[in-house]
């Protein structure tokens, strides 16, 4: 069995909402189907998460907020209406809007969440209507009645273990099911939401819970690009990669799913596919637990700005024990997380997200290392990006740094750091912010030839 998830942009409208119909009922596997919000039916339209998070605000100021409420029941209205659906749908939902508001308690961010909620909601209730009306029986599910349990951390939820067993009884389910993404309940019966972007999640649990054969997940784009298609144009598509290689390269800048999203299907070995709801044919990026990769082969390239790095220089620092802890205890006593900290005999670096570091922040740490280390050297860099060289099939194969240091070295680009070694299937190399994009396709010439 799958469990399919569609994000916002494949319920945005009732020509959405009718390709879904097509791409379930195509494939009797397809038996749960996990929905978000409606999302941008173009560039400059506004989420229905976003507007709802804009009328609990209005709500919250105590201030009128008949506007923003319409805004939202538009929303359906439209959908309802291209649909043919029975107009009291949209009362019901206005309905339910209300009566979200008027059960407002004194718990801010429960209100906010309550009030997210409904977008999901409403739009997995819209869409069990309007399969039913398209003659496939389909059932709406409330996420808190079938054991969606979540901690009580509003707007970051995070799943209770036992959701798992809970949930499992879904597979028994002989209709469509249409699960909203992005919220459950607390103990208490609250609603609670994932962070933004949280129906991953829930399509990730459900596929874990079900053990379903696999998880996939409708976005818009054919597959996943082995290089930023802003910088490079055509890059080639990524079939199928690992978890461990989707997770470095989401880390350097990859958006296919946030980290932390699909936790529950890389824990119980579920395959992902990625798939684009209008092109259902096209075979779309797997992303599988472990894969027999070629020889030396690449299958992706990242980059991110906005790093920076401290570097530390003090003469037989390999000998001074305690050193490396008591440069890591400072940047931990200040709160500051670090990214990386490769180092050399008499000298370490640590490269942190500027984002991380404030101005009078990088001030009184680079006091501390000076007071506290007595180091001969301590400088800063600012304006750096990493670019990650990610594949499996890098692991224990030669010549693959040599292979992207002379690209670089042919553009013209200066590397301010290399490592390599860390993880067994990727290379990363610091450059200046500037030279991101001439790195990234000189190593875009040597490792897919374009
Ligand atoms: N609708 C929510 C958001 O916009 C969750 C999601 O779409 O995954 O963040």
């Amino acid at each position: 069995m799958k469990v399919v998830k569609f994000g916002g942009s494949s319920v945005a409208n009732a020509e959405q909402i009718s390709k879904i119909i097509g791409v379930v009922t195509a494939d009797a596997d397809r038996r749960i189907v996990v929905v978000s919000a409606p999302g941008k039916r173009c560039k400059d339209d506004t989420k229905v998460t976003d507007l709802l998070i804009a009328l609990a605000n209005t709500v919250l100021a105590g201030n009128d907020f008949e506007k923003e409420l319409n805004a939202v029941v538009d929303r359906y209205a439209e959908i309802q209406r291209e649909l043919d659906l029975p107009a009291d749908v949209v009362a019901v939902i206005e309905a339910d809007l209300r009566g979200r508001i008027a059960g407002r308690g004194s718990n801010n961010l429960q209100f906010m969440d309550a009030m997210k909620a409904a977008g999901e909601d409403n739009s997995a209730k819209l869409i069990a209507e309007a399969f039913t009306k398209a003659g496939f029986p389909a059932k709406y599910v409330n996420p808190g009645e079938v054991g969606m349990l979540l901690s009580d951390e509003f707007g970051n939820a995070e799943v209770l273990p036992e959701s798992f067993e809970k949930l499992a009884s879904l597979k028994d389910a002989t209709e469509i099911l249409i699960f909203p993404g992005f919220f459950g309940e607390t103990k208490g019966g609250e609603v609670a939401t994932f962070p933004r972007g949280g129906s991953d999640i829930t399509g990730a649990i459900l596929a874990a819970a079900v053990k379903a054969d696999v998880y996939e997940n409708f976005t818009d784009v054919d597959s996943v690009c082995a290089m930023d298609p802003r910088v490079i144009d055509n890059p080639p598509a990524i079939e199928s990669m690992t978890y461990r290689e989707m997770r470095e390269l989401s880390y350097a800048g990859f958006g296919v799913f946030h980290d932390e999203a699909i936790i529950p299907a890389v824990h119980a070995e579920i395959p992902i596919c990625i798939k684009n709801t209008n092109n259902p044919s096209a075979p779309g990026t797997m992303v599988v637990p472990r894969r027999t990769p070629e020889h030396g082969s690449v299958v992706g390239i990242s980059s991110a700005g906005g790093f920076c790095s401290i570097y530390i220089d003090k003469y037989m620092m390999n000998r001074e024990i305690g050193f490396g802890r008591r440069l890591l205890q400072i940047l931990e006593e200040e709160g500051i997380s670090f990214e990386h900290t490769p180092s050399g005999i008499d000298n370490v670096s640590v490269i942190l997200a500027s984002a991380n570091i404030s101005n009078e922040k990088e001030a009184l740490v680079v006091n501390r290392i000076k007071e506290e280390l007595k180091p001969d050297n301590v400088t800063v860099e600012h304006g750096l990006a990493l670019v990650m060289v990610v594949g499996e099939g890098m692991h224990y194969t030669a010549g693959m740094a040599a292979k992207a240091t002379g690209a670089f070295r042919e553009a013209g680009v200066n590397l301010e750091m290399i490592n390599q070694g860390a993880s067994e299937i990727s290379m990363m190399f610091a450059v200046k912010d500037d030279d991101r994009e001439k790195a990234i396709r000189a190593l875009g010439a040597a490792f897919f030839g374009i």
